[in-house]
């Protein structure tokens, strides 16, 4: 790694331990994280990577793949998948404005966000179904020089307290071909939104959201009318990127606890990890993680030699569901290795361990990655 990446690393390191790792326990019973955390967050160089410079960005950089694999696993290190997916919400909103808005949404949309001041977040998945976008219900309709836009999306990370949403519309006819992107600012006349109650993710605030008459601005459509599909699909291979590179940096902080655990434990009069059977389970949940580890940084490495093919996004899914697989059975051998301590809220394995489905569904479920991955390589 070379120096500059390597400093990013020291410099996160320490801010997580400073200013995160202590309170995530906190965060996730509260079911938020202070709004001001964004604003750190933006001046740690956190939000700006991949963005350019004259959008408020760190700018466009080769490295830029590398850059966001060490924010994510830096901030996977305290432990908690919510607090990660609401602070970097925007990696999965802003994306389609970058490649297709206006100069002028632009501008009205990402210097805000990237600074912090203001919250992004996506809103594709609508409660008739999440994993077939192409039959999305919400409809966007012209009137004059503004969209009137009806229907509700769930599920939605940070749709509480997004400033901005990303939504995808249906602005056409039925199926793909009629989907386009909205800008919605948070505060339209119309919009409203609920809380829902989870298994994980506390700290992530995740909405139900009502669009009723909502007036958008037809300024505020991204990209052309009824090209939002493929907006939509080349969106979620950086979604799935970095849900795989979580993934496996919580199955390392499982791995990390379970071992700090194993050497200090007593059992039957000596350390737990001088039973073969620990030392085993320990060494299979390195296998995985390396494996997986391994196979992040060819993909992140054939990205960056570019462009990608429907090969690499073939691997991606099944990347998506390597990196998910390999977090579930570390948390799960994590838990059942610290004992009673592993059930107990406080500990970062026992919150993985409730976060691990999410990570399985969301970005793209399991099967659907299959499906994918068979239909990229031309195997169906
Ligand atoms: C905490 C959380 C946060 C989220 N954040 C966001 C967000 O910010 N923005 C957003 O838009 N969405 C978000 N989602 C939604 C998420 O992306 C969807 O839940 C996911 O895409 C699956 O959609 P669904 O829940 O409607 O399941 P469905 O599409 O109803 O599928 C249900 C199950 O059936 C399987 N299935 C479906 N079709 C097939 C098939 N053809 N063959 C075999 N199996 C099939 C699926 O794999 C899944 O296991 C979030 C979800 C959660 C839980």
């Amino acid at each position: 790694m070379s120096a500059e990446l390597q400093a990013f690393r020291d410099g996160l390191r320490q801010f997580v331990a400073r200013e995160i790792a202590p309170h995530v326990g906190a965060w996730d019973e509260a079911g938020t994280f202070p709004r001001e955390l964004y604003v750190r967050a933006a001046e740690m160089g956190l939000l700006g990577i991949g963005y350019p410079a004259e959008l408020g960005g760190l700018g466009i950089t080769p490295q830029d793949a590398r850059l966001r694999l060490i924010a994510t696993e830096e901030i996977a290190r305290a432990g908690s998948g919510g607090l990660m997916a609401s602070l970097f919400s925007h990696n999965i909103a802003l994306p389609p404005l970058l490649a297709q808005a206006s100069a002028e949404l632009q501008q009205r949309v990402l210097p805000d966000v990237l600074s912090g001041a203001k919250i992004a977040a996506l809103a594709i998945t609508e409660p008739s179904g999440g994993s077939d976008v192409a039959r999305l219900r919400t409809t966007a309709r012209l009137a004059g020089s503004n969209y009137i836009v009806n229907g509700e999306k769930v599920f939605i990370t940070s749709g509480m307290r997004a400033d901005w949403l990303t939504v995808a519309v249906r602005t056409g006819g039925p199926g793909a071909g009629g989907i386009s992107l909205l800008a919605i600012p948070g505060d339209t006349p119309g919009l409203t939104r609920s809380p829902l109650q989870k298994m994980g993710w506390w700290a992530s605030d995740t909405a139900l959201l009502h669009f009723n008459g909502c007036r958008v601005p037809a300024a505020n459509l991204i990209g052309a009318e009824n090209s939002g599909f493929r907006a939509i699909m080349e969106n979620f291979n950086g979604e799935r990127l970095m849900l795989a590179v979580g993934a496996n940096a919580f199955a390392q902080v499982c791995l990390d606890e379970a071992l700090d655990w194993a050497r200090q434990r007593q059992t039957f009069g000596q350390p737990l990890i001088q039973h073969q059977v620990i030392r085993h389970k320990l060494m299979d949940m390195r296998m995985r993680v390396q494996t997986t580890r391994a196979w992040i940084d060819a993909l992140i490495a054939q990205q960056e030699a570019g462009p990608t093919t429907p090969e690499w996004v073939a691997d991606l899914c099944l990347l998506k569901n390597q990196a998910t697989q390999t977090m579930q059975h570390c948390a799960d051998q994590a838990v059942q290795i610290l004992g009673g301590m592993g059930f107990m809220r406080g500990c970062k394995s026992e919150r993985i361990y409730r976060e691990v489905k999410v990570m399985m569904i969301g970005g793209g479920a399991e099967e659907i990655m299959k499906e994918l991955a068979a239909r990229q390589l031309g195997q169906c």
